[in-house]
Formats: structure tokens, sequence, C-alpha cells
């Protein structure tokens, strides 16, 4: 239902914001710098959606961080970088858009909020080797944040996923991180200077089992909260926005339940909308998603039920990459609401992806985005690989973490939880044994990794390449040669798991403009109404060009719909309606 203006608001502001991610956050920020009143809401109890869950990374092209350390880029390498991850079908303004924005929405965020960024100079983009692609310096990760910082205000934040975690506790950078696994030189001193940092901090402990030093996406979204309250901007919790207030085809606020209460509230200038996407709606994945899905494959926020997209599809929004995720292949762990990504398990050495009968499908190291794109192309009847099954032995089991499974080194099989031996995992000494625990075809297995092992003894992947592009050695085993990414499956016991068609979050949604105006079908903007991140159609179309390719844009688009919402007002008030 559209509800319609008549009677009085409940409360008024003039740049109303619905959501409180990264790009929400941002958009707040720089509409109350620019003299209008700004309110965030959200409907569940805590603030910070996927944004505070995610590794905490945006993606800026042509950045100051990466010149100051003397990484070139340039705006035309970054735009052909995009038009061609984006195959042609992202309008050339709106890549430029993007292109032009982000650094300038960077430098605005650093200058005058908390915000601090460090530059991931080895963190490469996902497909470095396409034309302006780039071996590190446009991913930016969240630097360390005191949560002391926010006061009580820190335990309204929504933690960070469980993946993002060690023991379900400790947090680091994932620049930290990646030293670790990779084991280089001062690991062992960096891995006891993080723990000690966590268990040592007796009097934090004592309030709280969450970890006091801030990383990945809570390093994010604190600077930006504690930039909001100190700027005195509200934010709303437990608000949950149902409807859209139109008067004379303008969005002029929204319908909302607070403490048991419907409020009308008054958006004068603008409404935002940044409420996520919609992974974690059934309904929405049958309709809009390949199929098979399931909400339970998600890494995603709960609360992403696709609200924004209904409300303003309600209004004749036109929808875009509706089909589309930042996906990645995930792992379902009993007992864990949210599915876990596995970004770096799949292409390390000594594991392969398999289909049904067994054979592989996929070079598992590449962007994990793109093994599932590939799940869903190769799914058939005859060779379904949605799920997939992930088989690896006991020397991977030894050296690497997987899913919610320390290293064998560090966690021996008797040592993990029963709940997990008992189903989760499958063990058998042979390939044979391991096939039909996992209820795939034995003899494809068997034949398929007996296949795999001739090459990778050599170190190559004649079929998939595995090993070959820079991404997939970043998460490769340096020690391993002469392929990172290449061992045989040979040591019994091996191992198993079922792996399904996952994402970190939809991103499909409201088609905008460049300036972040939901446009109708016929193309003629909705007045008032403005979308960002997950619940508008992404920028980025069909690609994930780096980590940080999704809050990158949700914040720049929050940067520009600010702006624009408040200057097109301050010059007359009603600009933002025309086409
Ligand atoms: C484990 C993990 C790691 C990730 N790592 C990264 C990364 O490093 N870099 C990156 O760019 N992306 C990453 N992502 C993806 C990223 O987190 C999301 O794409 C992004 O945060 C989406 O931002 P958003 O503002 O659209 O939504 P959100 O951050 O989810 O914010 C939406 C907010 O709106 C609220 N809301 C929803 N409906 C309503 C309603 N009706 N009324 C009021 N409020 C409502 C929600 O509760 C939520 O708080 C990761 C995701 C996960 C799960």
């Amino acid at each position: 239902m559209i509800a319609n203006a008549g009677s009085a608001f409940d409360h008024e502001v003039d740049f109303l914001v619905v959501g409180t991610g990264a790009g929400a956050m941002t958009a707040a920020i720089v509409a109350h710098d620019h003299g209008a009143t700004a309110l965030c809401l959200e409907k569940t109890a805590l603030y910070g959606g996927n944004s505070a869950m995610s590794g905490g990374s945006i993606w800026i092209p042509n950045n100051s961080l990466m010149k100051k350390a003397g990484v070139p880029d340039s705006r035309e390498e970054a735009l052909t970088y995009l038009k061609h991850v984006t195959f042609g079908m992202v309008p050339d303004e709106k890549l430029a858009t993007y292109v032009d924005t982000a650094p300038e929405m960077l430098e605005y965020m650093l200058a005058k909020t908390h915000l601090r960024m460090e530059c991931m100079l080895t963190y490469m983009d996902y497909y470095a080797e396409m034309p302006g692609g780039k071996p590190g310096g446009r991913s930016l990760e969240a630097a360390h944040f005191d949560a002391a910082r926010l006061g009580d205000e820190f335990e309204k934040m929504r933690e960070p996923a469980l993946q993002e975690l060690v023991f379900g506790r400790v947090s680091m950078t994932a620049t930290e991180a990646h030293h670790l696994l990779a084991r280089h030189p001062g690991w062992v001193s960096l891995t006891a200077k993080i723990m000690s940092r966590y268990w040592l901090d007796v009097a934090w402990r004592a309030k709280t089992k969450r970890d006091r030093t801030l990383s990945l996406g809570n390093a994010l979204m604190a600077p930006l909260r504690l930039s909001m309250m100190e700027r005195g901007i509200p934010l709303w919790l437990e608000t949950d926005v149902q409807d859209l207030v139109v008067v004379n085809g303008r969005v002029v606020g929204v319908i909302a339940t607070r403490n048991g209460k419907k409020l009308r509230i008054h958006g004068r200038k603008a409404v935002l909308l940044a409420a996520g996407g919609f992974e974690s709606n059934p309904e929405m994945r049958q309709k809009y998603l390949p199929n098979p899905t399931r909400a339970e494959w998600t890494s995603g926020s709960p609360a992403s039920t696709g609200d924004a997209i209904r409300m303003g599809g309600a209004l004749g929004a036109d929808l875009d990459w509706m089909h589309e995720a930042w996906w990645g292949p995930v792992t379902v762990v009993p007992g864990e609401s949210r599915a876990r990504v596995l970004v770096v398990e799949k292409g390390l050495p000594g594991c392969i992806l398999v289909n049904k009968l067994g054979q592989r499908f996929v070079n598992e190291a590449s962007p994990y985005a793109n093994v599932v794109q590939v799940m869903y192309a190769k799914n058939t009847a005859q060779a379904p690989s949605v799920p997939a099954y992930m088989v690896f032995d006991a020397s991977y089991r030894a050296k690497y973490p997987c899913g919610p499974l320390l290293p064998g080194a560090q966690q021996p099989d008797w040592a993990i939880p029963k709940h997990l031996r008992e189903g989760y995992l499958k063990k058998a000494d042979t390939i044979g044994a391991l096939a039909m625990q996992l209820q795939i075809n034995a003899e494809g297995l068997e034949d398929q990794v007996r296949r795999f092992n001739d090459n990778a003894r050599a170190g190559s992947d004649p079929e998939f390449k595995r090993g070959e592009g820079g991404f997939d050695r970043y998460y490769g085993d340096e020690k391993v040669k002469p392929n990172p990414c290449l061992a045989p499956i040979e040591k019994p016991p091996f191992y198993g798991l079922v792996v399904y068609a996952g994402e970190f979050g939809t991103k499909g949604g409201l088609k905008v403009d460049t300036t972040a105006r939901v446009l109708r079908r016929d193309g003629s903007v909705i007045p008032g109404l403005y979308a960002i991140g997950n619940c508008s159609a992404s920028v980025m179309g069909p690609t994930y060009p780096g980590a940080g390719g999704t809050m990158g844009p949700a914040m720049t688009f929050g940067y520009i719909a600010a702006r624009h919402a408040i200057s097109s007002w301050a010059n007359g008030g009603r600009r933002g309606e025309s086409r």
C-alpha cells in the first residue's frame, strides 16, 4: 500500500535515510555537513547491517592512498577496467560517475570524519590481468578502531560475521589474516600479539566477549557512527519502515512502526532508501535469483528482506540486475545462522571442487563470484553442480583452515566439535568411500582425482588454469612449488564438504540514475526518492571488480545522493524532479 498525504507528520527532518549501513551513514553525514537535518532509521535492534558484518574493504580506483604508496592509477585505467569487467552492460556515464566520485568521497570522509582506511597494496583487482586492472592498491580496508571510543553505542552495532573472527571472537584486518595464513616472516609474533591483545584485556573482557580492537566491517562502521554522534545525527533503532508517503507525486516521507506505534516521518528534501538487498527473503530469491537457491545459503544480513525494493516497486520503479548477487561458494555450518563464504580455502593446494559426477568444472582459485556463476552456468540435470562438493586430503587438512575448522595442526580431528564431526565433515580412508558419503559418483571422483594429481604434481592445470591468475595466487600457499594453488590429493584420510551457491548479499534492485534518483520503467525520475547500496541496481552490473566492490559504490552513491538532494533543494527545490 502506498500512503498518501493528508494527516500531519509525527516527526520531520530534511534528509531521511532508511537503513544504517556504510552508504546510509555516509549520506547522513554528508547531508548534515551541507546544512540539512538528517535521521537514519533501522528496523532491527542493531545498526550497521551487512556493512558491519563485512570485511570492511572498499574498492576505490585512483585513490589518494595508493598514490601516496607509489602505486600509479588513473581515471582512464579505472574506466577501461570497469568497462571490460562489466562487459559493456553498464552505461559508461554510470561507470564514469563512479570512477570520478569515489576518490572524492574518500577524501571527504578521511578529512571530515573519523574514518581511517589503509591501502591493501598486494590485494589485487579480481581480474587484474584485464586491461586497466591493478595488482593492488584500489582495495582499502578499515584501520583498527578502539571500540571504547563509541561508549555504550558499541553494543548496539551488529557483530562481525563469524567467518571474520578467530575462535568466534578475535578480530584482525584482512592484511593481518593474509600475513598469518601465508606464514610470512613474523607471523608467530603477530599471532601472539593479536591473541594477547584480546585475552589480556581483562577489564574489557569483564564487560563483553567482543574484541575491543575492531577490524573489518566493525572498524568501518564504528568511525562513521562516532562521526554521526558528534554531529548529533539521530539513529532510531527498531524502527521498521513499511511504506513511502507520496504527496502530489513526490515522495515526502515514510510510514514506520516504532515501539508498536505507527509513525509518519517527513523527509522534507528527500528520502534515501539504503535498506540492503533481499538475500534473506526466500520468496524473492525463488522469484529472481537463479534456481536452485535457498536463504540458508547467504552469509548476508538476516534483515535484508528486500523491503526497500518492494516499496520502490510499488511506486512503479524499474528493477535491474535482480538475478545477480555478490556471489561466493558457501558452506552451511550446523548451528550457525549465516553461511560462510569459502574465500580462501577453495584455492589452496590439495583440494578440488567437483559436481555430482565427481568431475571438476571450474578454476577453484578464481574469484569467488566467478565460481558461483560457473556453478549455475554448468548446472544441468545430467551433471548437477549446485550444490558442489569440496574434496581435500590429510595434508590440506593439517595445514589450512577450512570453513569453521582450524588447521589440523591446531585442531586435530578429535578436537572438532561432535556436531561437525558427525554429518557435516565427511571423512573416509579412500576416495571411493568418501564419494559414497558425499553421495556422488565414486568412479567419476576416483578418475578425476587421478587426473588432477598427475597434473598437480607438475604444477599445471591444463583444463582450468588454476594458479595462473594473480588473484588465484594471492590466496595460494607461496611455499608450495611450482604452483601455489596445486598439490595432489593423495594422503588419507580424505575429507569432503557440501558447497552451495551462496553470496554476501544480493545486488539487484531499484534502477537509479547517476545521482542515485530512483527511475520508473519509462525512465522518468520518482521525485524525492533516492536509493543506494544493495537495494539499488548495482553500478557493477554482473561483476565484482575487487575487494570492496559493494561498499565502495554504496558510500560513493550515498555521498552523491546527499549532495544532490540538498543542492537541488537549495537551487529551487524541485530541480531533482526533472528527467
Ligand atoms: C562476511 C561478509 C563479508 C563482506 N565483505 C565485504 C567487503 O569487505 N567489502 C565490501 O564492499 N562488501 C563486503 N560484503 C558485502 C557488503 O557487506 C554488503 O554488500 C553491503 O554492506 C550492503 O550495504 P547496504 O547499505 O546495501 O546494506 P546494509 O549494510 O545491510 O544496511 C541495510 C540496513 O537497512 C536495515 N533495514 C532493512 N530493511 C529496513 C526497513 N524496512 N526499515 C528500516 N531499516 C531497514 C537493515 O537492518 C540494515 O541495517 C561482505 C558481506 C559479508 C556478509
